[in-house]
């Protein structure tokens, strides 16, 4: 299973099907690849998708 982060919750979350943070719905969720966790460093973290806003 995939693992992701939410940038709203700041925490790792499971995602809904429609993609979304299955915790608080927000889009600002990306996918947290398996690697050490580094105390304070999100170097890593890196936004594909520009947020569509069509499908309101
Ligand atoms: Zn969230």
């Amino acid at each position: 299973m995939n693992r992701w982060f939410c940038m709203d919750c700041r925490n790792k979350v499971q995602i809904d099907r429609h993609g979304r943070c299955g915790t608080c719905d927000s889009e600002a969720v990306i996918l947290a690849e398996h690697q050490n966790d580094v105390n304070g460093s999100v170097s890593e973290v890196r936004m594909d998708a520009p947020t569509p806003q069509a499908c309101a």
